[in-house]
């Protein structure tokens, strides 16, 4: 059965601004105070799986035990179809440098690889998301959700963080680089995961 978050708070075990925010927004209709494993000074444990669930769970289970209390990690990335799914798992990778993370980089790669290979258009994609949320007792809740889209090029928009001026989803005609903030939580793979983490956690 699933267990229920019964918690004021939680802890997010991430370091990333820009999924922080995206969960800020997701969760406050319910009334939790979300703070991170960055704000907590907790140390970021290396992702050496090679499914998003597999890192995803290294990474809540990692926060859960350093802090003692409940943590949500979310794993994610972008798959395209031409390119046999990568990046994937590897997303974040793409876009290190010894400076930092560079996505206009990043995101160049992408058009680079497909333009090599004379990929058809649409260059169809999807973002993936894998939400675990796991307790300091080893027990784990895991949420997936996903977006269908394709891969365009030139680059549009400065909202959203990551790869999101190349993905334009399905039935639209703007990136979700060029999308209003509420409107990418409505429809994207965290909040199609998140939809199921409420509905069996909070419900
Ligand atoms: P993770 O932190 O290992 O899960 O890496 C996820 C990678 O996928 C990062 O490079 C993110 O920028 C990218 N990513 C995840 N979600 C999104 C999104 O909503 N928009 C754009 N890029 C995303």
């Amino acid at each position: 059965m699933t267990r229920r978050f019964t918690e004021t708070s939680l802890l997010v075990a991430t370091h990333n601004d820009g999924k922080l925010a995206e969960i800020r927004a997701l969760l406050g209709p319910f009334g939790v105070d979300v703070t991170s494993a960055k704000q907590l000074g907790l140390g970021e444990p290396d992702e050496t799986e090679t499914t998003f669930l597999g890192n995803a769970r290294i990474k809540a289970h990692a926060a859960a035990k350093a802090s003692g209390q409940p943590a949500l990690a979310d794993d994610s990335g972008i798959e395209v179809d031409a390119l046999d799914g990568a990046p994937g798992v590897y997303t974040a990778d793409w876009a290190e440098t010894p400076e930092g993370r560079d996505f206009p980089m990043a995101m160049a790669r992408v058009h680079d690889e497909l333009e090599k290979i004379g990929a058809p258009e649409p260059r169809t994609a999807r973002f993936r998301c894998t939400l675990v949320l796991a307790w300091p007792d080893g027990h784990d809740e895991v949420f997936e959700g996903k977006i269908e889209g394709r891969c365009v090029w030139p680059m549009r928009g400065l909202q959203g963080h990551g790869f999101d001026p190349i993905f334009q989803p399905d039935g639209y005609e703007i990136t979700l680089g060029e999308m209003d903030p509420d409107e990418k939580n409505r429809i994207s793979h965290r909040a199609d995961a998140f939809g199921e983490f409420v509905s069996a956690c909070f419900g």
